[in-house]
């Protein structure tokens, strides 16, 4: 047996398509059904659904043999992990090219940024990517204060409880919709297939079989969002 761990959400709802177009169905909507590990047409693999947050550590362990989850969130879990901004061990073998997006930093749009950072301010930044953030503005010799939130990052400079914000950004629409303005952009993020270096050793032959046809289906699926 595989076992494949997925989170809700946008990385869902982007990987189906491409697990369709390897061959494979689930046999069960995880939208009406409450269980957290589903079936598929391949009678050898299955589905856990967990927490994004949670792929990493599925994987790590060997809870699960593989998983899908955004680059963001491997690079915070392995900062987690060991202070490094590696991966903790995983093996990551494919870029899926799915949940595109980028992550960037955002201010009120009357938060003179740059003049903050000419003059060397200390600036408030809040943010669930606090590996990312800490990197970044530790390579621009900015100072921070890094205060962790664990969602609606927007609230946090129109309450004055930041400065800036480091956040994932798509269309954009949620920052202009906050009157926030993108001032710089960190790193492009998309999906990452993740691998237990373990189970590819064991199960060899049906673990590289699922990554190739993954890889196959990067290729004709291939649209980012
Ligand atoms: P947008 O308004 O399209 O720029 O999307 C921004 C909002 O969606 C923010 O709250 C982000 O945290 C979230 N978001 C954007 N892209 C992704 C992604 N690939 N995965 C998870 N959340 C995302």
């Amino acid at each position: 047996m595989i076992t494949l761990a997925l989170s809700k959400g946008r990385i869902f709802d982007e990987t189906l398509p491409l697990l369709r177009a390897a061959g494979i169905e689930l046999l069960e909507d995880p939208e009406k059904s409450r269980k957290l590990i589903l079936p598929t047409s391949q009678a050898q693999l299955r589905v856990l659904v967990v927490r994004a947050t949670d792929v990493p550590t599925y994987v790590q362990y060997g809870g699960a043999d593989l998983g899908i989850t955004g680059r963001d969130t491997l690079i915070e879990h392995a900062a987690d992990w060991d202070g490094s901004t590696s991966a903790a061990g995983l093996y990551q073998p494919l870029d899926l090219q799915i949940a595109a997006c980028r992550i960037s930093v955002a201010v009120r749009a009357d938060f003179d940024y740059a003049s903050a950072v000419r003059q060397g301010s200390r600036l408030k930044v809040a943010t669930k990517y606090v590996a990312i953030a800490r990197e970044f503005f530790a390579a621009k010799g900015v100072h921070v204060d890094l205060i962790k939130l664990y969602g609606s990052m927007e609230l946090a400079p129109l309450t004055g409880l930041a400065d800036a914000i480091v956040d994932l950004v798509s269309t954009g629409n949620t920052l202009r919709a906050n009157d926030l303005v993108e001032v710089e952009h960190i790193m492009d993020i998309s999906a990452r297939l993740v691998v237990n270096q373990a189970a590819l050793k064991l199960k060899k032959a049906p673990m590289r079989a699922l990554i190739d046809a993954f890889a196959g289906a990067v290729g004709r699926v291939g649209v980012p969002s």
